[in-house]
């Protein structure tokens, strides 16, 4: 039985049962743009989340026994059930966060295509045994291999902003590693990944590989202790708490956690490009991405001119329920505490002397929506230039010089991406080089996110490890390394019983060795 129920077949087997359906341990799910209750899944408990860890535990050896081939092929028909279902999954998709379609088309859906096929094709070289050649003399004549062996049960935990890319997405990784994994979805958002659990079974995943867990941070907090790893990415304060608890148990992690995102424009920029650039990844997904551009800081020449483009640009953004392609540009709040913080960021900017000179408020319902915002006369007083909004804001700063604005670029506790505008490209990667953040880009920003072959991670209060790349695979693993030797004296130098001669013999050779001053 399918652990959703949608809210149609629930009335049914209430009337069937001759009352309302009970509630309790159940989580209710809602359509943001609409506020319709759309769906019901169940808050699993401890136990619950064992059984299913013991479950993946169980079926992890057969799956990592198929062999790169055999998993690839299970990726590649997900990756046709996927274009195949694509409306089934967009919609699911839209219904629960509220996006727009092109957000879930190019956030989610396209992705996890691309990197369905990404990791079914690279994850075989990535993480094929490496022979190596050991400088140490004790090591003369063996052989060295390190192999890449899977961890075991990855728990992967998700936010609600990418519900299907940075849930089910951290997940294809770790399966192609050989690894069974438990998902344990966002509450707020768990439909699209019990979608896709139905999709790769339909895929020919074997039963047990990837159990979801659907519930609450309790449930979260369950797969924490039963894991082998923890694969996360939501906010830093739950990254914490996670971490903290992984301790007990040294079960790795890996967080992927918020930003603050700085974009830097210099008085040579492309300025038409940066407004539009800067619109467009403020406000995408309703401005709920990590890598939203959070502050901009803009060269005093060209500061009027750049806010009188961006002013303009966000004034012809229409908003509102997701409908047909190209509908609305910027969808709903997807979840309800979010627009309080915005709002709170909004207020508290203006408080102390900021213009709003777009939007500003809430939307008008049914739906849950925050209006396009557009802030100047901002400082580093204010939360909405130093704490993570996760809205549709976007607060624009003058600064003197670079300096400056590399300055206020890295007064953050945040460092996930970031970037610089130029036509000097050269300088423009100069000052990338300063910014402390994970990631940079010059004239463009957060486009790096889909390069899967280079790493996407955060540093400072952003996260721990990276995903994407070799090491993006590597970290689902661990190293195995064996060490072989075939021909050999029955005693070597430093074995038992040590003698006078031997150990003369091992200490004259090891100062020969390392007192000569060539580099070695
Ligand atoms: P959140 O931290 O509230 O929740 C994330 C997940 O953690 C949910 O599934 C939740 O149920 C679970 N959880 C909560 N408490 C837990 C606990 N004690 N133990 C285990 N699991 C627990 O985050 P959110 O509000 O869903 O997501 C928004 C945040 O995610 C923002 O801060 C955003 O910047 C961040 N984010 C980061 C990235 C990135 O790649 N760096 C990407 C997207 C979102």
């Amino acid at each position: 039985m399918s652990v959703v129920e949608r809210d149609e077949e629930r009335g049914a087997r209430a009337r069937a049962n001759g009352g309302a359906a009970e509630d309790h341990d159940r989580i209710a799910v809602e359509n943001p743009a609409t506020g319709e209750t759309i769906a019901h899944v169940p808050d699993m408990g401890a136990d619950e989340v064992a059984e299913l860890v013991a479950r993946a535990r169980r079926a992890q050896p057969a799956w990592d026994a198929l062999g790169f081939e055999g998993r690839a092929r299970v990726m590649y028909e997900a990756r046709a059930w996927l274009v195949e279902n694509r409306d089934r999954m967009l919609r699911t998709i839209i219904e629960e966060t509220g996006k727009t379609r092109e957000d879930a088309i190019v956030g989610d859906w396209s992705f996890i295509c691309d990197s369905l096929g990404f990791w079914a094709k690279r994850a075989r070289r990535y993480l094929k045994d490496e022979r190596v050649r050991s400088r140490s003399p004790f090591l003369l004549g063996k052989k060295l291999v390190v192999r890449h062996r899977p961890i075991g049960v990855v728990g992967v935990i998700g936010p609600w902003n990418f519900p299907l890319n940075l849930c089910f997405g951290d997940a294809i990784a770790a399966l192609m590693a050989g690894n069974a994994v438990v998902l344990k979805p966002s509450e707020i958002t768990p439909l699209s990944t019990l979608l896709m659990a139905e999709g790769m079974r339909a895929a020919g995943l074997p039963e047990g590989v990837m159990p979801v867990a659907t519930g609450r941070g309790g449930t979260g907090a369950a797969l924490v202790d039963g894991a082998d790893m923890i694969m996360f990415t939501g906010s830093t304060a739950t990254g914490k708490k996670i971490m903290a608890r992984a301790a007990e148990t040294l079960t790795p992690v890996s967080l992927e956690l918020g930003g603050k995102d700085p974009m830097i424009v210099l008085r040579d920029a492309d300025l038409e490009r940066a407004a539009n650039a800067a619109v467009s990844y403020a406000m995408a997904n309703g401005g709920q991405v990590c890598t939203s551009v959070e502050r901009v800081y803009v060269e005093e020449p060209v500061y009027d001119d750049f806010v009188a483009r961006v002013v303009d640009k966000t004034r012809r953004l229409r908003q509102g329920a997701p409908g047909e392609p190209g509908a609305v540009e910027v969808g709903a709040v997807t979840f309800a505490p979010q627009a309080d913080v915005v709002e709170d960021h909004v207020h508290d900017a203006v408080e102390k002397g900021a213009r709003v000179l777009v939007g500003g408020e809430r939307g008008a319902g049914p739906g849950r929506f925050f209006q396009p915002t557009v802030l100047t006369d901002v400082d580093h007083s204010m939360k909405a230039m130093t704490e993570e909004t996760f809205g549709p804001t976007l607060p624009i700063m003058k600064v003197r010089d670079e300096e400056e604005a590399v300055r206020l670029a890295n007064d953050s506790e945040y460092g996930l991406n970031s970037s610089v505008w130029t036509r000097d490209v050269e300088r423009g990667e100069a000052i990338a080089r300063r910014i402390e953040a994970g990631n940079t880009c010059v004239n463009d920003g957060l486009i790096n996110f889909v390069a899967q072959e280079v790493p996407f991670g955060g540093v400072k209060s952003s996260g721990l490890g990276y995903r994407h790349s070799g090491g993006g695979i590597r970290k689902y693993t661990q190293p195995h390394t064996i060490c072989v030797t075939r021909f050999a004296p029955k005693r070597e130098l430093h074995f038992y019983p040590y003698s006078a001669r031997t150990s003369r013999m091992l200490e004259r050779g090891l100062a020969l060795l390392y007192g000569r001053k060539r580099r070695r």
